[in-house]
């Protein structure tokens, strides 16, 4: 096949679809599978190379064929790429409506290409029709306006890109074009192959910046949430706990340190599957009565630990009791039925100038202390009850009970 120049040149943007759409695949594949939303943009971006490789190369060489076909693959690449979008952002995906308005603008495009002649026409029909179409999509993801800065980017740019049909069409539209000289030399065809081009390096640039944060931000969850329970690891509690301390200087903080009680039998009567799902309960009880700002970690094998800026004492041991009370009262199918489940708390306030690892101490001591007395309690340090509470206080807080 012989190509021209300029149809060399104008093969630069399948080129540059293709290459985006082989990002989304390696996107894909680099976030272990899971973002099924970048196989739709790298359908979509395909699909659109393979469109516009049909007019540039003009194959079919039929011109009415050619119209049909190319505009086909436009509305195709279309409607993957809103399937991708509806599927990243989660909101419904219109594909009923997408469907049946694709065919409409193909049947328009073939009345006035074999019934009617016009040029023009099916220059506005095609735009009209796509220009309708993204801006539903837009709408659809409309609350992401509000969202995080590379949604919004994506929001604004996409918006634009559905703007953008309408005065391209209406302002490149040339007598040549509807008088039907060669389309590959009109106006038209060149101010919408340039701004097509631009529009789709920026939305495919920002989408794969939307990707590659995405899977930042899954591989630090991953790093830093413990699987079984979904608190903070070890590492990412210390790394987050000294963080809080320093920023939290003046304010009363407490750390309640939780172990469950004999966990060991339980392994051992029930299997260790039994003991997961303990854990994975007790994980989710800490989860259920923390407050916002309250770290809480799995610090090792059966043994749990919640940093509470903000918290008195009182209010720490109040919070170690309801996760004791609730732990008893939790029903745990893989074991016998009215076999509670206990745990014992050690609770300390941050002294002045104390550091994370000085106070674990004093609560891991007090943690030792309810364990000695009988287990099922909650015990606090009393070093902290002189700072700013009555000792008074706390007798109705923390029952003893054995
Ligand atoms: P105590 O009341 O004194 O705390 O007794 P305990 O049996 O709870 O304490 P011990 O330290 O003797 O045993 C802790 C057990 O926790 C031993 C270990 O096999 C089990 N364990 C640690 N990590 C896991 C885990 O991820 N899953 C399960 N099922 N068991 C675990
Ligand atoms: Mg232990
Ligand atoms: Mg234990």
């Amino acid at each position: 096949m012989h190509l021209t120049t300029n149809q060399i040149l104008t093969l630069t943007s399948p080129a540059v679809a293709l290459l985006f759409s082989l990002g989304f695949v390696f996107a894909w594949n680099y976030g272990r599978r899971r973002a099924r939303y970048l196989l739709f943009l790298a359908a979509a971006f395909s699909v659109y190379a393979l469109a516009m490789a049909s007019q540039i190369l003009f194959i079919p060489p039929n011109a009415g064929a050619n119209t049909l076909v190319s505009g086909a693959l436009y509305l195709i690449s279309l409607f993957l790429l809103f399937r991708g979008i509806a599927r990243r952002y989660r909101v419904p995906f219109d594909g009923m409506f997408y469907g049946l308005a694709s065919i409409a603008t193909l049947l328009a495009l073939a009345y006035f290409y074999y019934a009617q002649w016009n040029l023009l026409a099916r220059i506005y029909i095609l735009n009209f029709s796509v220009a309708g179409m993204v801006l539903l999509s837009v709408f659809r993801i409309r609350r992401i306006s509000r969202g995080i800065p590379i949604d919004r980017t994506f929001f604004w740019i996409y918006l634009l890109f559905g703007i953008s049909f309408v005065p391209r069409t209406i302002l490149s539209i040339t007598k040549a074009a509807s008088a039907g000289s060669t389309i590959g030399t009109s106006p038209y065809w060149i101010v919408m192959q340039i701004t097509l081009l631009l529009f789709m390096v920026v939305l495919a640039m920002v989408l794969l910046a939307g990707a590659m944060l995405d899977i930042i931000s899954e591989l630090q969850h991953d790093r830093n949430i413990d699987d079984l329970t979904k608190l903070h690891n070890r590492r990412s509690f210390e790394e987050q706990g000294r963080r809080e301390i320093q920023r939290c200087r003046n304010e009363s903080i407490c750390l309640v340190l939780c172990d469950l009680d004999h966990f060991k039998s339980i392994n051992d009567t029930y299997g260790h599957h039994a003991g997961d799902t303990v854990l994975a309960e007790c994980g989710n009880i800490i989860r259920r009565c923390i407050r916002k700002n309250d770290i809480a970690g799995r610090f090792g094998g059966e043994e749990f630990v919640v940093l509470m800026p903000n918290t008195t004492l009182v209010g720490a041991a109040r919070f170690a009791d309801r996760v004791r009370e609730e732990l008893a009262a939790a029903d745990f199918p893989a074991m016998s039925v009215g076999q509670p489940v206990t745990a014992s708390f050690g609770v300390a306030e941050l002294l002045p100038g104390e550091t994370l690892s000085g106070l674990f101490r004093r609560a891991d001591s007090m943690l030792y202390t309810a364990k000695n007395g009988g287990r099922n309690r909650v015990v606090f340090d009393r070093a902290g009850i002189g700072l700013a509470h009555d000792p008074e206080d706390m007798s109705d807080i923390v029952p003893l009970r054995t």
